[in-house]
């Protein structure tokens, strides 16, 4: 059982030395464990969430199963239930995402309905592994979970597409467990400008994006400028009641991109008590030129096929996916390192202080890097800290309290007397 005692309301978080038994359900038989290093009975001990995880879009994939340990090298995948155990990650958000799609009627309505199944599917998952995972709606649950040694599963929702243009779908989502919103993706949607779209539809949120920053506030869901421009954000900033998070983002100060941030908008979000939460999605930490055999292959892969896997019949999409598969075989695509994580994690918590940072690293949506290719390889980000001077407190901050701290403020501030059921009857 993990004794972790979470001083949240006092935004103070407190660790208990036990030992984290939960640890030893999938592993080897003692005789055959190496000792934990100290550095290692710390990150164990520690409540370790990650604020994005994009897991939830296996979770209808008749290949995939929560229980049984995946293989990167072999799958793609990152994150399992025999993975959360060995590399001590606690839970975090679990994502639902939607592409962006038309602005049209046709096509939210669409969007709802992918999405709505999603939420649907965190819910199932955490009912057929309730023995050790639990759905989580407050900083209260996160500590009762954590204390009995379970996952933590909070849901967040990646692009508000799918609410279309009634805001009391974000009401419907919270009854159903969602606590964090991000309004926008790659590209602009009804409520926002995306830092990725080249064309600027509203110099910021739109009038509906800033209905939606009221709601949230209102029912008590944090807000995630993740893949918002970055004049989005200062709206998000200038209408919330509450601090922002940026749930998986980095530095641009370290790598000049789109979705990263620049200096002074990450110590604005900081200064009102925001948190960033540092991105491992290998393009946005480094340049990356993939190699002239790769660019070639590509090119004649979407003369062929085109790039839309929408508009293709399933034979042709399989067919599709084949050929990249060989392809990302034969010419992999040039990936980023663990060093190049730690250099964008490092550089936040040196600008802004260990108070405002945090870990959302894109697993199971293109996070992971040579290094720390999937959550297994967490341990090594807490070694990383400790050499580089943080404290045990620091460290249990970046890991999830600066997080909840911002998420009790969010609590706190709520006026809405909506509750979210753990079990429907
Ligand atoms: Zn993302």
């Amino acid at each position: 059982m993990k004794k972790l005692i979470l001083g949240v309301a006092l935004g103070a978080l407190l660790t208990a030395c036990a030992p984290d038994v939960s640890q030893t359900d999938t592993a080897a038989p003692a005789a055959a464990t190496p000792a934990r290093s100290a550095v290692e009975e710390l990150h164990f001990r520690t409540l370790v969430l990650d604020t994005h995880l994009d897991t939830p879009a296996y979770f209808h994939d008749p290949k995939y199963t929560f229980s049984k340990r995946g293989d990167f090298d072999v799958d793609g995948t990152h994150v399992d239930l025999p993975r959360m155990n060995e590399g001590g990650l606690d839970g975090g958000f679990w994502v639902i995402f939607t592409a962006q799609g038309p602005l049209d009627e046709a096509s939210y309505l669409a969007a709802r309905n992918l999405a709505v199944l999603r939420q649907m599917s965190i819910r199932e998952m955490a009912a057929k592994y309730s023995d050790h995972v639990e759905l989580a709606f407050s900083t209260a649950d996160a500590e009762r979970i954590a204390a009995a040694g379970k996952k933590i599963v909070f849901q967040s929702m990646e692009n508000a597409y799918p609410l279309g243009t009634d805001i009391s779908m974000l009401d419907t989502f919270y009854v159903g467990g969602l606590r964090m919103i991000a309004p926008v993706h790659f590209r602009n949607s009804q409520f926002a400008d995306s830092a990725t779209d080249v064309s600027e539809a509203y110099g910021g949120l739109s009038p509906l994006g800033e209905e939606l920053v009221r709601s949230a506030n209102r029912l008590g869901l944090i807000l995630d400028g993740s893949h918002a421009s970055d004049n989005t954000v200062r709206d998000m900033m200038a209408i919330s009641t509450t601090p922002l998070i940026l749930s998986h983002s980095g530095p641009k100060a370290i790598y000049d991109h789109p979705r990263n941030v620049p200096d002074d908008l990450l110590i604005a979000i900081a200064e009102d008590g925001g948190v960033i939460q540092i991105n491992a999605y290998g393009a946005y930490l480094e340049a990356l030129p993939a190699s002239a055999e790769r660019l070639d292959t590509i090119a004649a892969l979407q003369a062929e096929y085109g790039s839309d896997t929408s508009s293709m019949d399933d034979a042709t999409r399989d067919a599709y996916r084949a050929a990249y598969e060989a392809l990302n075989k034969q010419f992999p695509a040039p990936r980023s390192t663990f060093e190049k994580f730690m250099e964008h994690l490092l550089y936040t918590l040196e600008l802004v202080g260990p108070d405002h940072v945090g870990v959302g690293a894109d697993w199971d949506g293109g996070g992971g890097v040579d290094g720390m290719k999937d959550i297994v390889d967490l341990p090594k980000v807490t070694a990383a800290l400790v050499e580089a001077g943080y404290s045990e407190e620091d460290i249990a901050k970046i890991w999830s309290g600066n997080l909840l701290r911002l998420m009790s403020e969010v609590e706190a501030a709520r006026s809405s007397d909506l509750t979210s059921p753990q079990v429907l009857n």
